[in-house]
């Protein structure tokens, strides 16, 4: 049914419609979800109201991030109601750009009274500091949590640094790691890696902590810090785990829900064939020191592999990916929508050596 929907437009209407029954009656959250990528106007309301029948969270909230759905707050009253998880209730914040301020506040209430100073600490940075919102209950319930936890005094000139400085202080304890991570694959399965794929991780830290840790499922080649500082994580030899791709359908990271093609057309697993260079941001925007350290971490891939296979690197968008694009379904806001493509490729076309 998988292949049927990714291949929706070729479909006959009386085959659509047969799909349409089956899915619906499938009662299946992934499938209704999968099937909103295909429809639209009325249907997406009707289908919404399924997935929630379904109560699976995971589509629940994958639905709301990616389709703007009229009544929504139906939907936020259940997940208020329903789930105690903080890390959920951050990524519903962190994720669905559409939210009124009223929404927002509420998920951060909630975090309040479920007491984990991380996510809340997180989402207060969130609004507060990335989204660059003000809410005076808000500043007053923060103020009192920063204040019984942290030894500082808050006030409304100081507020945003002190949420930096929190937001970033489990990073403090992390420590510095040493060599290549294990968490990778030796060599590239015979591709020559043709693709730099870009993605964010809000802090620092706490992506190396997860890098080098072996129970995590995750890796990069590169990671770099707001302060441009570069930790090369997997050697360029090996591949990282960073986009996994499955030939499988039933995996939500099934090769052909990519939106490049070249992904598409390459019928493996795409870690083999990219390299990927993880940045510390929250919306995907580059500090200065930041921007220079990608180019100079692209022109070292590029160069690498001009030495390595005499492979000209292609410099342009369909080369230079997103997360979001290689697994568009479990990834949103990877790299984020402030991420800068077109400098990026403007910057390194510059440099007549590598073109
Ligand atoms: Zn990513």
């Amino acid at each position: 049914m998988i292949d049927e929907l990714v291949d929706y437009k070729t479909l006959t209407n009386e085959q659509k419609e047969k799909l349409k029954t089956n899915i619906i009656e499938s009662k299946d959250a992934r499938l209704l979800y999968l099937y909103l990528h295909f429809t639209s106007g009325e249907d997406i309301e009707n289908i919404s109201k399924l997935i929630l029948d379904t109560h699976n969270l995971r589509y629940i909230r994958f639905m709301l991030r990616e389709f703007k759905i009229g009544n929504y707050s139906l939907f936020i009253d259940y997940i208020l109601k329903e789930n105690d998880n903080p890390g959920y209730l951050y990524y519903v914040l962190y994720d669905i750009d559409y939210l009124s301020d009223e929404v927002r506040i509420r998920i951060i209430d909630k975090l309040i009274e479920l007491g984990d100073i991380r996510f809340t600490i997180k989402a207060l940075y969130y609004y507060f500091v990335i989204l660059g919102l003000y809410s005076e209950h808000l500043f007053n319930t923060m103020k009192e949590l920063i204040e019984s936890n942290m030894n500082v005094i808050i006030d409304k000139d100081n507020f945003h640094a002190v949420l930096d400085e929190a937001v970033h202080r489990e990073d403090y304890t992390v420590e510095e790691q040493n060599g290549f991570s294990n968490n990778c694959i030796k060599g590239h399965n015979g591709h020559i890696p043709s693709i730099i794929v870009c993605h964010i991780n809000n802090t620092y830290g706490i992506a190396l902590k997860k890098f080098y840790d072996k129970s995590s499922d995750g890796s990069a080649h590169f990671l770099i810090r707001r302060d441009g500082l570069v930790k090369e994580i997997v050697s360029l030899d090996d591949s990282s785990w960073g986009n996994g791709t499955s030939l499988s359908d039933t995996s939500d990271v099934y090769y052909r829900f990519s939106t490049s093609k070249l992904v598409r057309d390459t019928k493996d697993n795409a870690n083999y064939y990219t390299f990927s260079i993880e940045h510390e941001s929250f919306d995907g925007s580059l500090t200065e020191e930041q921007f220079n350290a990608t180019i100079g971490v692209m022109k070292t891939i590029i160069k690498y592999l001009k030495d390595k296979y005499d492979y000209d690197f292609i410099i342009d968008r369909e080369h230079i990916i997103g997360h979001d694009e290689v697994a568009p379904i479990v990834r949103t806001k990877d790299p984020g929508n402030k991420f800068p493509y077109d400098r990026i490729i403007d910057e390194l076309r510059k440099d007549k050596d590598l073109c």
